[in-house]
């Protein structure tokens, strides 16, 4: 298909841990198989990086034949439950960098690094949930990623990008009724300028739900037909 215009798309699948190991890699396999599109990972680094782990291998082989990008996304994925109290019926507890401490702040500077060493490529960066604390947020940048992620924007170093985020991540029905009537609002912006990078994101859980899969499914076709280029997370990207 011929693309004449700006409109992209990037398809994600969030949460895919390093330890997920041959389930992580047949997940991935299919995903990409079922949208027929690049698939941005946004990994976990839940154990220590080494290069023959076979997730890490997979990935490494995708990514040269530009099938694939990594995109890191914190070690543990959690926060205390002592923290963001008044938000977490957002965030549920998983959003790791709410937290200010030494050791969020000096796991993430050793597991980024180490992740990059091993890609041998610089990454983007998405904070949990899309949400940090404001001391996190300028650590997150000191790092010099490609990219940080915010639920309505992308900042590189030059610029702040909009894209809205599609996505649903739930497998309870009444979380999805909602989530869905979000997803939907967020998906009618899509069609109208400025708002014409869009991140769709895949969890986990919506792999495993049909009904959740042909929502993406069918919005995925839908934008791919109104000629939105399918992309990888760093060329929507001004
Ligand atoms: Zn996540």
């Amino acid at each position: 298909m011929q693309y004449k215009n700006n409109k992209k798309i990037s398809i994600a699948l969030h949460d895919v841990r390093v330890s997920s190991g041959n389930s992580g890699i047949q997940m991935i396999s299919k995903l990409i198989t079922t949208i027929d599109s690049p698939l941005t990972i946004h990994l976990i680094c839940d154990i220590q990086i080494i290069k023959n782990n076979k997730l890490i291998l997979f990935l490494i082989e995708q990514i040269k034949e530009n099938k694939i990008e990594v995109v890191y996304h914190g070690v543990t994925h959690k926060c205390k439950n002592s923290i963001g109290k008044f938000t977490s019926f957002y965030h549920n507890y998983e959003a790791e960098f709410l937290e200010n401490s030494l050791i969020v702040s000096s796991n993430t500077k050793y597991a980024f690094q180490n992740l990059k060493m091993i890609l041998n490529q610089n990454l983007g960066i998405c904070p949990p949930c899309w949400i940090s604390t404001k001391e996190n947020f300028k650590m997150l940048k000191s790092l010099n990623p490609l990219y940080v992620e915010k639920m309505i924007f992308i900042f590189n170093q030059k610029n702040k990008n909009i894209s809205p985020v599609i996505s649903l991540g739930s497998s309870k029905d009444k979380d999805l009724f909602l989530l869905k009537i979000l997803g939907n609002i967020t998906y009618l912006f899509t069609f109208i300028y400025p708002f014409q990078k869009v991140r769709l994101v895949f969890h986990l859980c919506d792999l495993k739900n049909q009904k959740s899969m042909s929502y993406f499914i069918k919005k995925i076709n839908y934008l791919k037909s109104k000629n939105f280029k399918p992309v990888l997370l760093k060329d929507l990207l001004d």
